[in-house]
């Protein structure tokens, strides 16, 4: 099995030869990952955010199976569906009161393509041609399509390999007002002054808010977030919210953007949708935007094949049904309390420049690059799967792991970076 993967099967973000033994997972339970020779590790990755209830969860279970006995999908062309509705209504109902429509689709990349659709065409349609550039943050991270990578971080991002190829758009300096940071004005003039010289030219700002993930998990101050919703209105430009990692409690609040008390034009999210179960993504947006897309008889140009499966759809409402009847908000508050007592002993550590942490978030930035290598057999070793990249180790945990399993995976991030620095000296 390994061997033929090795071979043929390719991996993301990682060379057709592996260079490190991938690991065999044959089931998953609660938080933990069953591994081929019976070994269960505790995932601290949450299978990139989205496994908030841990796996094999009976309720979420018992929704896929009865979706299944009545159909596994319909095309939505035409057509509708129950669970489509019934979680239309759901996002409709725990969002900004200004978003008013649910597009589904497969993925959050394509969620951030139909964000970007929605906000050129707003323009287009209402005779506006000069606005095809996008506003938005170095540091940031909006997903693997095209249209999302020419928002991604013009460094750390994928622009070089794709050089002449992406979409030219603006890019502000990353927040550095950090979460916590006292405020002031010019943190955000950068930001003022691109927006200033370019608003003819830009239909939307695009940002994750609070927490910047895949780009750098840079955690900022929501007044950057309030001040860059105040200047979109001032300048007439869209803003698009970017919710796929940190929305459903993940950050302390349900969406990230409560902490600003903003209200986006276009919300996309996606990953722990469906509590990690299958891949569903929903763009959000306001009747102004719909109304503006559609002025002189055009509608908005996208459709997925697997548009709202219904099979997906009927497990996210499961999903949304357990989160919001839970004591969500007091488990993440938990874990964050947890973080902060015990991940902050890392602040020690001689390699750790930084320990940052929000709710069920918690991220050490090293002085150098892991090595990704040498590190995850070490983790494995500790019971625990992580997977740092750069300089990054961080952990977003399942809320419902207990005490227990989340002290494992504090210390071993503790043990393993410390043995890190002992190994970089040999
Ligand atoms: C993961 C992610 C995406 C892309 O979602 P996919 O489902 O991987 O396509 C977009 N934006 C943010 C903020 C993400 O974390």
């Amino acid at each position: 099995m390994i061997d033929f993967d090795t071979q043929h099967v390719l991996h993301p973000y990682a060379p057709s030869v592996p260079t490190l033994d991938m690991q065999l997972v044959t089931s998953a339970s609660g938080v933990y990952l069953e591994l081929q020779n019976g070994e269960k590790i505790i995932d601290g990755m949450s299978s990139w955010w989205s496994v908030i209830h841990g796996y094999n969860v009976p309720e979420l279970n018992k929704a896929a199976s009865e979706q299944l006995s009545k159909m596994s999908h319909v095309m939505f062309g035409g057509l509708t569906h129950e669970p489509a509705i019934k979680l239309a209504q759901t996002l409709l109902s725990i969002t900004d009161d200004n978003l008013e429509h649910v597009f589904f689709s497969d993925s959050g990349s394509v969620s951030v393509e139909v964000a970007l659709k929605m906000a050129f065409q707003y323009w287009n349609s209402q005779g506006n041609k000069s606005k095809t550039k996008i506003l938005a943050f170095s540091k940031g991270y909006h997903g693997d399509t095209f249209g999302a990578m020419s928002v991604c971080d013009p460094i750390t991002g994928m622009h070089s390999a794709f050089e002449g190829v992406l979409h030219k758009n603006i890019f502000a300096e990353a927040p550095m007002c950090m979460f916590g940071d006292e405020w002031d004005e010019k943190y955000i003039q950068d930001f003022k002054e691109k927006l200033q010289e370019n608003n003819k030219k830009i239909a939307a700002v695009i940002l994750e808010p609070i927490v910047q993930g895949a780009g750098g998990m840079r955690i900022y101050s929501p007044m950057l977030l309030k001040r860059v919703r105040e200047l979109c209105s001032e300048f007439d430009v869209l803003l698009i919210l970017d919710e796929i990692a940190t929305g459903f409690g993940r950050t302390g609040k349900l969406f990230a953007y409560e902490y600003a008390e903003v209200s986006p034009d276009i919300l996309c999210v996606g990953k722990a949708l469906t509590g990690g179960y299958m891949s569903l993504a929903a763009t959000l947006v306001s009747k102004k935007v719909m109304l503006g897309v559609e002025t002189g008889g055009n509608v908005l140009m996208h459709g997925p094949t697997f548009m709202a499966n219904p099979l997906a759809c009927a497990v996210a409402n499961a999903s949304l049904e357990l989160l919001l009847n839970s004591d969500w908000k007091k488990k993440v508050d938990s874990i964050e309390t947890q973080l902060r007592t015990e991940l902050i002993k890392c602040e020690e550590l001689e390699l750790v420049k930084e320990v940052r942490i929000l709710g069920a978030i918690g991220v050490l930035e090293l002085k150098e690059d892991v090595d990704l290598d040498w590190m995850t057999p070490e983790f494995i070793k500790h019971g625990v799967w992580l997977r740092p990249f750069n300089r990054l180790v961080y952990i977003m945990p399942p809320f419902v792991i207990n005490k227990k399993e989340l002290g494992t995976l504090i210390s071993a991030i503790y043990e393993v970076v410390k043995a890190y620095s002992i190994h970089k000296q040999k």
